[in-house]
């Protein structure tokens, strides 16, 4: 089918939520999309972090072959081999005590917010209901997720939100002290923002956070939907402040999806023994979560990634990404170069749709977050020379952007 035809179907019969790229994808191999004419593009997205390990990778491949000649599905009420397993491997390397699968990052910070409210809860008696999120935040599109999301483009076509959420400014410590009182049960933050732009939050913004709950018998959430499992080289961005084995300085309860299923929807909450203890049997629950087809695939994460070194070549490739990156840094139209492993962003001085555009005819896929920030979460397996063809054509597309507004000032 042509691509023509399909942007018609879609287009009379598909709900209108999405804008998507004029490209058709057929296959992929390592770092590379090719669509159904052949053209290749080098992908700096990775379907919005998931694809980690890039495409076609034949580890991967091969164990899905495999699991896909048993039943897809178990349903909750039975056992299957790969839950447990896989639950320990998630349990080890991020240092929480207990794992709840879920099947996106949505239901994961969902899970977390009703979680958090149901360890307050334990105290009944005692009105501790508030949930304090940060500006520019994004949790996800279901009514808690969303009323925790700080940005109003998103949740003013659905007022009312949930009663109880307030924003914190970006890593102002001040302004979370002032917002925090006794009726907080818990404080959430990504640590690192993606569709807010790339923006990392600061050691002393998580440890005032993490003490200031500690101390207050509320909770620390992080969502690490997209900067978590590898991305930043650790297997979570948070232990850049609190190693797996410093149990006080590690959040409570962690949101965790995208990269994990490889593709397949899985997402996980991870939480710590303290609040595991208010949660019983047939308090929270799903049909899909943490299905076998799904947990087979993401031990392969950890296998390949651990099997291959994986994090250390994400910090490697990483700085390599950023250095490269300073060549851009200078040119008129950019504001700032910033990342952490392979969660990069340029900050452009101007919108970055039009840019976004330009470097898709030129194969390579990226997108534009925060109207101006151009965002790349490259799978792990992208190489230096790959890296080196995108700074090049980036570049030269900046450089003409400025000439161009040069000119029209
Ligand atoms: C993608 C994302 C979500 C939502 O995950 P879905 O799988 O789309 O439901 C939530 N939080 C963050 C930080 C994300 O990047």
């Amino acid at each position: 089918m042509q691509l023509d035809h399909i942007k018609e179907l879609e287009s009379k019969y598909l709900l209108g939520t999405y804008a998507r790229y004029d490209v058709l994808i057929d296959r992929g191999t390592g770092a590379y999309l090719i669509d159904k004419a052949n053209k290749r593009y080098l992908d700096l997205l990775a379907g919005i972090g998931v694809n980690s390990l890039g495409y076609n990778h034949p580890r991967v491949k091969h164990v899905l072959r495999k699991q896909i000649k048993k039943p897809l599905h178990v349903s909750n009420l039975l056992y299957h081999e790969y839950q447990g397993r896989l639950a320990e491997k998630l349990s080890q390397v991020s240092g929480l005590d207990r794992i709840f699968f879920t099947n996106s990052g949505t239901e994961s910070v969902e899970g977390c917010l009703k979680f958090a409210r149901a360890w307050a809860n334990r105290n009944p008696g005692k009105r501790r209901f508030r949930f304090l999120a940060l500006a520019d935040s994004f949790h996800g599109r279901t009514f808690g997720a969303l009323s925790a999301t700080g940005q109003k483009k998103y949740r003013d076509p659905f007022e009312p939100m949930v009663p109880g959420f307030d924003f914190v400014n970006f890593n102002d410590v001040a302004d979370l002290e002032r917002k925090f009182n006794d009726e907080v049960c818990a404080v959430m933050f990504e640590t690192i923002q993606g569709e807010g732009g790339i923006r990392m939050v600061s050691e002393e913004f998580y440890r005032a956070a993490r003490q200031l709950t500690a101390k207050n018998d509320a909770l620390l959430i992080c969502d690490e939907i997209q900067c978590g499992l590898g991305r930043t080289g650790r297997w979570y961005a948070f232990h850049k402040f609190a190693p797996p084995s410093d149990k006080a300085m590690l959040p409570d309860l962690v949101a965790s999806a995208k990269p994990l299923g490889l593709g397949i929807p899985l997402g996980a909450i991870l939480l710590k023994q303290h609040v595991a203890d208010a949660i019983q049997i047939g308090h929270h629950g799903t049909t899909f979560g943490g299905g076998p087809l799904a947990c087979r695939a993401s031990i392969e994460y950890f296998n390949v990634l651990e099997e291959e070194n994986m994090l250390a070549r994400v910090r490697e490739v990483g700085e390599y990404f950023l250095k490269r990156l300073e060549e851009v840094r200078t040119l008129p139209v950019v504001k700032e170069v910033r990342g952490d492993g392979l969660m990069l962003a340029v900050e452009l001085k101007i919108p970055g749709k039009e840019i976004v555009k330009q470097l898709l005819q030129q194969g390579f896929i990226l997108n534009c977050t925060h109207e101006t920030v151009l965002r790349m979460l490259p799978p792990f397996v992208i190489k230096e020379k790959q890296i080196d063809k995108f700074v090049r054509a980036l570049k030269s597309v900046l450089e003409v952007q400025n000439v161009a507004s040069e000119n029209t000032r």
